[in-house]
């Protein structure tokens, strides 16, 4: 079978990244929209062949229930609109997968989660670099020891926002927060895998230059994470500059990626040279990893419980940052998906 998805909110990423994928995939299909805007319904029913009965508003929103066509419900909507969207296509009995970051507290996460449970469907994270090649093989060189134990981390995911200050990322109502919310998953992510482990503690600070831009979000923050084992990992987020890394110093080599986190090809190299592999779409693979979870029982490469690890640190970093740069300890359960 192929398990039928409905994307929720037409945006950029919906159009240029998902959509295109779905074309691709082999384990599930764009079955059905969601969408506010009229026009974008009729370019996309005719674009992609979606008759107009799996087309959806958000008024008419919950009577995806009965709508047998639709498997599962890609909420990749503004970050403070993802908590209310999953939980609704929760209730409505489809399975969720939930754009970065989850929502924009860990009580949203703790919510979706709930809700999913309740309903008794799958829930998985749209975080793609689960499914990519050279994300996976950091995690084999970590998992393998091939350099040895790892001591040190590092992620960066940033880029310099210019044009709409009006625009939604810029809007803490909408999205939660800055740089942080939107790109510091990567860099906080990149050095859990990096070194294979959730961190214990974090302390971090925030720098600005642009207030005028950067109304009521972060434009850039530093934080350290220390990990079990004596491992600590140095992340960096920004709106206001171009970084995409990741690095890992071994007892008996290195390991990094650069760029480690946008829509690849990816590229990496070890102390013992080039990691290379075949470029696929990661929007692909990971659609793919998630169908296959929800009709195969294969495992769920990003379940809602890491989108909730990782915001369990963006909170503390928030925090962190509020108390002056104070080390906050991080209370994460056992095992909590970083492999
Ligand atoms: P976008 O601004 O291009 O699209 C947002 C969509 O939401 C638009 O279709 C808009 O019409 C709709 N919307 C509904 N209510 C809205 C409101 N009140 N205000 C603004 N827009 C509203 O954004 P995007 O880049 O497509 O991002 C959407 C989500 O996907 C975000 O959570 C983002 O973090 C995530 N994302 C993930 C990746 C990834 O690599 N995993 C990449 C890009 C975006």
């Amino acid at each position: 079978g192929s398990l039928g998805i409905a994307l929720v909110g037409l945006g950029s990423y919906s159009t240029y990244q998902l959509a295109p994928a779905l074309q691709e995939t082999r384990h599930c299909h764009l079955a059905g929209i969601v969408t506010g805007t009229p026009s974008k319904a009729s370019r996309w029913m005719s674009q992609y062949g979606i008759p107009g009965e799996h087309v959806y508003n958000y008024e008419n929103f919950d009577s995806i229930a009965g709508d047998d066509a639709i498997d599962a419900v890609y909420v990749v909507l503004p970050n403070s609109m993802h908590a209310e969207y999953a939980i609704r296509a929760a209730q409505a009995g489809k399975h969720v997968i939930c754009e970065k970051p989850m929502g924009i507290s860990v009580a949203e996460c703790d919510a979706i989660i709930k809700a999913c449970e309740v309903a008794g469907v799958k829930l998985g994270m749209g975080y793609r670099l689960h499914s990519e090649p050279y994300t996976q093989e950091v995690k084999r060189l970590v998992r393998e020891k091939t350099f040895g134990e790892v001591r040190y981390v590092m992620g960066e995911a940033a880029y310099i926002s210019r044009g709409n200050p009006d625009q939604w990322r810029l809007d803490k109502a909408l999205s939660g927060g800055g740089a942080l919310m939107n790109m510091g998953v990567y860099a906080i992510q990149s050095c859990i895998y990096g070194c294979g482990r959730n961190p214990v503690a974090v302390s971090a600070q925030e720098f600005s230059t642009r207030p005028e831009y950067f109304k009521d979000t972060d434009e850039t923050i530093l934080a350290q994470l220390t990990f079990p084992g004596g491992v600590v990992g140095s992340v960096m987020t920004s709106h206001n500059a171009n970084a995409n890394r990741m690095y890992a110093s071994c007892d008996s080599g290195w390991f990094e990626l650069q760029p480690a986190n946008n829509y690849g090809p990816l590229s990496g190299r070890t102390s013992d040279g080039p990691i290379q592999f075949p470029h696929e779409s990661q929007q692909k693979l990971q659609m793919d990893d998630f169908a296959r979870h929800v009709l195969e029982g294969a495992p769920n490469l990003a379940p809602g419980e890491m989108g909730r690890r990782d915001m369990i640190i963006v909170e503390a970093i928030y925090r962190s940052i509020r108390e002056g740069g104070r080390t906050i300890p991080l209370d994460i359960p056992e095992g909590y998906g970083f492999g």
